[in-house]
């Protein structure tokens, strides 16, 4: 662990994996280009290979690089926000690999906003395929300290940009289809994501197309239940033996940045349930509550 972009460059450069920090959670990431390194992500997460990645570039710009086709309206949402917390699925150009697109004909593209993993990216010039930093299923890591408890042993480099400012995933939205589609609710919100495509924005819905909508997902140790007020959740607690209750609604920018090492507390501490407060379904509450839920869910 440590904050040399120069060591983390060398890393990748020999196929080997860097967690990566970003706004939103830390990515384990590799050369997009290079199968075998991109191989190692799954077998260090235990993730299912038919779950693709997203490729992390450095500006709006390589988008093409990545991408057979940019429909406008990926090219405005590219453009208005980039870099930052929205991946877009465009169809994918012929060099992108099935490893890294998991078999699909769409692929995954961001530009992350934090300022050593641009600087990496600047350098490295290519694509870094990177899912979170954590063992599927699992809590995501918001710090380096969290990648190292989790996969220390598995990753090669750790780069140390301190904690994530957002907290949650971003907003993957399929912009393969018409009207573009908000495949899973994330740091920016939809509201205005659809604001920007002038309302052409159709809500999530069908099979599960992503890894984060699976319906169990975000998984600490304790047992999660849910209420919808803080009352609830008080009394829901007084009922359970060791219940910690976990409610940020009061402001939701630190509910999102601290939801994953709350959970990850938890665990820490030995509690056995936490009852969390769901924020109301609007702004960054989508996220939030999509979270929560899948870390609720048993199955
Ligand atoms: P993670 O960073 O672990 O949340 O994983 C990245 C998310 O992006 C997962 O939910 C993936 O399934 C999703 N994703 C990346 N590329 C695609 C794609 N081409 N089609 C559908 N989902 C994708
Ligand atoms: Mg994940």
């Amino acid at each position: 662990m440590g904050s040399s972009v120069e060591r983390a460059l060398e890393v990748l450069r020999d196929g080997g994996l860097v967690a990566i920090p970003t706004e939103t959670v830390y990515g384990l990431a590799a050369d997009a280009s290079s199968d075998a390194a991109v191989a190692r992500i799954f077998s260090a997460k235990g993730r299912p290979t038919d779950h693709p990645l997203i490729v992390h570039v450095a500006t709006a710009q390589h988008l093409a690089e990545w991408a057979a086709e940019i429909s406008p309206a990926a090219a405005l949402l590219a453009d208005t926000c980039w870099p930052g917390p929205l991946t877009l699925l465009v169809p994918k150009a012929a060099h992108v690999s099935a490893v890294v697109t998991g078999g699909l004909p769409t692929v995954g593209v961001r530009v992350p906003a934090h300022p050593l993993t641009t600087e990496l990216l600047q350098r490295f010039g290519g694509g870094l395929a990177a899912p979170s930093a954590n063992q599927f299923g699992k809590v995501s890591p918001t710090t380096a300290q969290h990648v190292l408890a989790d996969l220390g042993h598995l990753v090669d480099y750790v780069l140390d940009g301190g904690p994530c400012p957002v907290g949650v995933e971003s907003t993957i939205v399929d912009c393969s289809v018409d009207p573009p589609q908000i495949l899973r609710p994330g740091g920016i919100a939809a509201e205005q994501i659809s604001a920007l495509l002038q309302g052409r924005l159709a809500p999530s819905a069908g099979p599960s197309r992503a890894a984060g909508m699976l319906a169990a997902h975000y998984a600490p140790t304790a047992t999660v239940l849910l209420a919808d007020t803080a009352e609830a959740a008080h009394s829901l607690a007084a009922t359970r033996a060791g219940a910690w209750v976990l409610d940020r609604t009061d402001d939701l920018v630190e509910y999102a940045r601290c939801l994953y090492a709350d959970l990850r507390d938890a665990d820490l501490r030995g509690v056995a349930i936490v009852v969390a407060v769901l924020p109301p379904p609007t702004g960054l509450g989508h996220a939030i509550r999509d979270r929560l839920t899948k870390a609720a869910a048993t199955t």
